[in-house]
């Protein structure tokens, strides 16, 4: 019942990272919920439960050794739920999709998050501008709404 009302009433992020450098992270924690950019004066809050959370951003190329867990947490997520890719890494895997030669590292990198599980948004950039994370989640959530 509370949890209900809670859901109804508030947005509730889960941030994943899968890979990367962090700067995507960066951008959500340090900037968009800051004082300056202030996310939660929409009601839109961070959850590290995924039990409570009704939007999953990614942030990162997803690796192999991470692929289970993104599935087990998208799974964990009650619906009605959406998904966010933040960042090109989570998009298309970005610059860690074609490393290679010495790093060696490229075929152990999936790729976008969308190769693993289903994604309702896509928010370009190397990262974001917190500008840009904050309007596209505006513009996901009457989605979770119609959803509702
Ligand atoms: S998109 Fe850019 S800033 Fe974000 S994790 Fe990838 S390399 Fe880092």
């Amino acid at each position: 019942m509370l949890k209900e009302i809670s859901r109804k009433n508030a947005v509730h992020i889960m941030l994943v990272y899968t890979g990367g450098c962090n700067g995507c992270d960066i951008e959500v924690v340090n900037a968009v919920m800051s004082p300056f950019y202030d996310m939660e004066q929409y009601k839109v809050m961070l959850t590290w439960n995924p039990r409570e959370a009704d939007i999953l951003a990614v942030t990162g190329p997803v690796t192999k050794k991470f692929e289970k867990a993104l599935k087990e947490i998208y799974e964990a997520i009650p619906e009605p739920k959406l998904v966010a890719a933040i960042g090109t890494c989570a998009i298309t895997g970005g610059p860690y999709a074609n490393l290679g030669g010495d790093l060696g590292s490229s075929d152990q990198i999936i790729g976008g998050v969308a190769k693993v599980i289903p994604v309702d948004a896509n928010i370009p950039g190397c990262p974001p501008r917190p500008e840009d994370i904050l309007q596209a989640v505006a513009s996901v959530i009457p989605l979770l709404a119609g959803k509702r």
